[in-house]
């Protein structure tokens, strides 16, 4: 076990040992709101107590797997519902006094046995497959290495020098025991597999379904090949495959699906904001979902949730129904009109089992409900499952489709963001435009496709030589920008000057010909230049001083004073 794990554990554990010494304290609560309410049965606000009262104490040892403390503080709740459909009912009263007798023996009788968050079922198993979604995400090192397996030793040696102009490291092989070889030594990102070699039509595929059966984590493979048979498409799937090329293969779909594999691993981890008036409950929450690597903030007076939402941008809102104050239905509905939130998921996470109620929750805007007690592990599957297609939502409303890097309106958010931090922190910050030269005659000369893997070059560029923190977009067509926060005029110039250096020293290819790119740039700086309006202007003015001074060149915009 890790010493993660170990002290989740140890937390989760105090955490139930701290709710036991509460359980009398809290029936001593729901004695006194029941004494209240058998003298005044039509008081709404004592009657809504109580049951409030019943039903976080069900949930909550529910939750510690206090099973029959749990259970006699459910019956409780379920026969007050009646209780409500009639008020004199005096058969209610006396089952609900003699129900009270039996919760104060149960509490009395219960004692703490370990916390356990490693109880995995066979159920279980399956969900953990999810978990490892939330896990990955944060801590897979970069690695831009990819294996080219094709027995074409012609076909090889194009891809290769192609592959290699986006930034990978390529080796190729031309036979299955050379890249089984090479394989043992070092693990790539990413297999570029061919389908068929020698006499057999499926060899590459066989070979990888059979390497990825003795593996936990398949292989990522792209197979590429000359058959558009549905059966040969089946066989990839099935042998894990993550995309299929029919050659000649088109770069930039190779591409594509490539930077999909290999800069996926650069996910930070999902935040998490947490509803619960009950701290015991969200606590727990709060722990299962840090053990699974996820980032978590409770909020545990309904009242302060604007301020967490403003402060903690969440993936993903874990709610409660019953709160004290308003409902967790309500709250949704309040987050459903804010539009920065319109599609933040919202999970209702409650005791509530009536179907109806559950219904009503989801046409509220919720997105699930998870009926409590959780399973550790069905909590982080849903959780990490609704996080991650939220994340994809969201990114392809800010993204390009093209290089994958930041719209335009999302590039000039960010400024807006970056510049108001580096104001607040007091430190500097430098703005880039980037415009490829003469990119007109690269379309004009080499054909669209190859201006589009122009475009994804000198993005994949950006993406490796740049920190993880700094921001970089495709402002409009063969423009770009980059936003380097911390970093002054001087520094800012010298970090684009290699990559310029380097991106004219790339070579591209369309049809056997080769050709070069350049770009031109401007700079302007923060504090030198203060707000967003301003350090745009003055970084496009820096841009056409560099095209007029005869572009491939990098200009700094100078402040006045
Ligand atoms: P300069 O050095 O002065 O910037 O010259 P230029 O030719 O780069 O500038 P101009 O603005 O005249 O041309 C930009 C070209 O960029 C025109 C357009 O066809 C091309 N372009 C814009 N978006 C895309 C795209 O998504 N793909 C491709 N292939 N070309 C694009
Ligand atoms: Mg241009
Ligand atoms: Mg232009």
């Amino acid at each position: 076990m890790t010493q993660d794990k170990v002290d989740v554990q140890a937390a989760l554990q105090q955490l139930k040992i701290s709710f036991v010494d509460k359980i009398p304290a809290k029936i001593t609560e729901i004695q006194q709101a029941w004494l209240t309410l058998k003298k005044d049965p039509e008081n709404a606000e004592i009657k809504q107590l109580f049951h409030r009262l019943t039903h976080t104490l069900a949930g909550t040892a529910a939750t510690f797997k206090l099973d029959e403390l749990a259970e006699c503080a459910r019956e409780i709740e379920n026969t007050i519902q009646c209780f409500s459909t009639n008020p004199c009912e005096p058969l209610t009263i006396t089952e609900i006094s003699s129900l009270l007798v039996s919760l104060e023996e149960t509490a009395s009788n219960t004692n703490i046995s370990p916390v356990s968050i490693d109880e995995k079922t066979e159920e279980d198993t399956a969900e953990s497959t999810n978990k490892s979604i939330a896990t990955a995400s944060h801590d897979t090192a970069k690695n831009n290495l990819v294996y080219l397996v094709d027995d074409d030793e012609d076909f090889n040696h194009t891809i290769k020098m192609q592959i290699k102009t986006f930034g990978y490291q390529v080796e190729s092989f031309t036979s299955l025991t050379k890249f089984n070889e090479a394989l043992k030594k070092q693990e790539p990102a990413v297999v570029i597999m061919d389908v068929m070699f020698g006499n057999s039509k499926t060899a590459g595929i066989d070979y990888i379904a059979q390497l990825n059966q003795s593996r936990t984590v398949p292989l990522q493979t792209i197979f590429i090949t000359g058959s558009h048979d549905i059966l040969t498409r089946l066989s990839a799937v099935r042998a894990n495959g993550f995309a299929y090329f029919t050659k000649p293969a088109m770069m930039t779909s190779l591409v594509t699906a490539l930077d999909k594999l290999s800069f996926k691993v650069e996910e930070s981890p999902y935040n998490i904001l947490i509803v619960d008036d009950s701290v015991t409950k969200s606590k727990h929450a709060a722990l299962t979902l840090q053990q699974a690597g996820m980032n978590t903030k409770e909020v545990n007076d309904p009242l302060l949730l604007l301020n967490a939402l403003a402060e903690f941008t969440p993936d993903l809102i874990l709610m409660d129904i019953y709160m004290p104050h308003c409902t967790g239905l309500e709250l949704s509905q309040v987050i459903r009109q804010m539009e920065s939130y319109v599609s933040t998921p919202i999970v209702f996470l409650s005791s509530e089992d009536d179907l109806g109620k559950k219904l009503g929750a989801l046409s509220l805007g919720g997105d699930d409900f998870l009926t409590k007690p959780v399973k550790p592990w069905h909590l982080v599957s849903a959780v990490s499952s609704r996080a991650l297609r939220a994340r994809l939502v969201r990114r392809l409303a800010e993204t390009d489709g093209l290089t994958g890097l930041l719209n335009h309106s999302k590039s000039k958010a960010c400024l807006k963001n970056e510049l108001a931090r580096a104001k607040r922190e007091n430190t500097p910050l430098s703005f880039a435009m980037i415009d490829l030269d003469f990119f007109k005659h690269v379309n004009d000369h080499y054909g669209h496709p190859a201006g589009d893997s122009v475009l994804k070059s000198i993005a994949n560029l950006f993406k490796q030589r740049l920190r993880t923190y700094d921001i970089v977009g495709r402002y409009g067509g063969e423009e770009f920008i980059i936003i380097l926060p911390n970093t002054d005029l001087s520094t800012a110039k010298k970090i684009v000057d290699v990559i310029r250096t380097r991106f004219s020293k790339l070579v591209h290819y369309c049809e056997q010909e080769d050709f070069r790119c350049t770009f031109s740039c401007g700079i302007a700086s923060y504090p030198e230049f203060r707000n967003e309006k301003t350090i745009s202007e003055e970084a496009d003015k820096a841009l056409y001083q560099a095209k007029e001074a005869g572009r491939n060149k990098v200009v700094c915009a100078k402040s006045v004073s």
